[in-house]
């Protein structure tokens, strides 16, 4: 006997009232003008004309899924963060993106990769929201809109402008470690799973005996780092442009989940006055020579989303989503993007984000904010103020959950870089990755995708700068990038 497909469902209308028809509106005969009683036709063109919301500024075009972190060595001594106890096993979302590119843009563009992940924990949702590169172009909020700016369209003709691009990155020289970076093999993933994430931001850890500890994120890859040459990944440009979409997606569903190794590099707190590089500053790494990895847990990323636009279109990531045992850090970039993160998600997805599936805490939420567009889930306080006498929730006033709030600051008001630490420069970091950690070939492909891209469009006087740029990285490597950008 042959099985009878599952009876389908009457189609309703947005309130659940049964409608008659998907193929014919409501006609004056069937020829005539259509009607304005047709509400239902109204409501699907309606419907229709409200489907997007605005696309993200930075990081648009983007893939994710859900799954676990689990905790694999006793880290308690650094932080009490309730995620990395020993024994924990937390649920979570990941969102990996291209950084300049739109909706519709190919995934095998040259650009940083986002690493973002929230963690729901019992403590509320831990966002660590950090790139596939230890470092960044900048290092003050104040320049990230320039920034952007410049990696994006030309306003006039709507282009992208490789020229733009080496314009702003010759006239910020501490762009050089992430340009060096963007420029190697890892400026190009093979797919998100082959490469790591990185917290980028050094960030406080608190432990139970409110000790502070600075400290960076690194989650390494478990399917080993891979990449894709230039030519391949133009290919796939024009041929699939969803091509790590399509892996994530297809590799989660055949059962294959990827999975991260998260190691930390800690720096006791009192280390970073002295510290031979600003610990801080968002262009540099701390070598590991000198803080080395140490092993904190696992992500494995086994679900994938059952509606794309529900779950990863409106994710919402923000730094400022600490939970107790982590804190910010002077790190000028990550301080502005403390703001930034929720302002942004207020805007694109409004002022009740929080509330949508993805966004949801599994911890209990007892706020007294309220109101505002789109609210669905009732304010469990019984008085919209505090205190009250009515039994609403109270602030931690034991102080069960406080960490120290920060660190200690003083000085006049002033607009200046950072106090250079002794070894600071913008140029040697990348110029130790260049000689020490690239081999040969590595070496030969950086100047091969350098000089690619600067004839693309690149014009003087950019094109001197960025020769002079490169030799201030590593003088072989400019001399290289020099005589093929000039026909040698
Ligand atoms: P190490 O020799 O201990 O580490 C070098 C690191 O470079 C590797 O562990 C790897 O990071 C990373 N790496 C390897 N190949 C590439 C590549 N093609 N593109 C980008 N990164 C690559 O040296 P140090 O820690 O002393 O750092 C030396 C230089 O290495 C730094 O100046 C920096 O440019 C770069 N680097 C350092 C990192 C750090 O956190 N210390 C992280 C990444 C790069 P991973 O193991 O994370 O894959």
């Amino acid at each position: 006997m042959t099985e009878s497909p599952p009876k389908a469902p009457f189609t309703t209308n947005n309130v659940g009232i049964p409608v008659e028809s998907d193929e014919h509106s409501l006609t004056l005969g069937p020829d005539g003008p259509i009607l304005l009683q047709d509400h239902y036709t109204i409501e699907k063109m309606a419907q229709f004309n409200r489907e997007r919301v605005p696309e993200r500024v930075v990081h648009a075009k983007g893939s994710g899924a859900y799954g676990f972190f689990e905790v694999t060595n006793d880290v308690s001594q650094f932080t009490k963060a309730d995620l990395f106890q020993p024994g924990r096993r937390t649920e979570m979302l990941a969102r990996f993106s291209t950084v300049a590119g739109e909706q519709g843009s190919p995934d095998t563009w040259r650009d940083p990769r986002g690493f973002a992940l929230k963690f729901y924990t019992d403590h509320g949702n831990y966002d660590l929201v950090g790139n596939n590169t230890p470092v960044f172009f900048v290092r003050d909020t104040i320049k990230f809109q320039d920034f952007i700016h410049s990696q994006k369209r030309h306003p006039a003709t709507g282009l992208r402008s490789n020229d733009m691009q080496w314009d702003f990155w010759t006239l910020s020289p501490e762009s050089a470690h992430q340009v060096t970076w963007l420029m190697g093999d890892r400026g190009i993933p093979r797919t998100y799973r082959h490469m790591n994430g990185y917290g980028s931001h050094t960030y406080m850890w608190i432990n139970g005996a409110g000790e502070r500890f600075w400290v960076k994120y690194h989650f390494k890859t478990d399917q080993g780092i891979d990449y894709l040459p230039q030519a391949e990944a133009d290919e796939l440009a024009g041929h699939d442009a969803d091509k790590h979409r399509r892996d994530l997606h297809e590799s989660i569903a055949s059962g294959n989940a990827p999975s991260w190794s998260l190691k930390v590099q800690i720096m006791p707190f009192d280390d970073a006055a002295d510290y031979r590089f600003n610990p801080f500053d968002l262009t540099k790494v701390w070598p590991h020579g000198d803080y080395p990895l140490i092993d904190v847990g696992r992500m494995v990323l086994d679900r994938n989303p059952e509606d794309f636009f529900v779950h990863i279109e409106q994710a919402a990531f923000e730094p400022s989503n600490m939970v107790p045992g982590i804190g910010p850090s002077p790190d000028k970039m990550l301080l502005g993007r403390l703001f930034s993160y929720p302002d942004t998600h207020r805007y694109r997805i409004g002022a009740n984000y929080t509330q949508l599936p993805p966004n949801r805490p599994h911890a209990p939420v007892n706020s007294y904010s309220r109101d505002g567009s789109m609210r669905y889930t009732p304010s469990n306080a019984s008085m919209p103020y505090a205190p009250n006498s009515y039994g609403g929730p109270a602030a931690d006033f034991g102080n069960r959950f406080g960490d120290p709030a920060g660190w200690a600051a003083a000085g006049e008001m002033v607009r200046e870089a950072y106090t250079p630490h002794r070894e600071d420069d913008d140029f040697g970091q990348p110029g130790t990755m260049v000689r020490e950690v690239l081999d040969d070939a590595q070496r030969d492909r950086l100047v091969s995708n350098v000089s690619g891209h600067l004839l693309q469009g690149v014009t003087k006087p950019v094109l001197e700068r960025a020769i002079q740029y490169w030799r201030n990285i590593d003088a072989g490597v400019g001399d290289r990038i020099a005589k093929k950008v000039n026909g040698g």
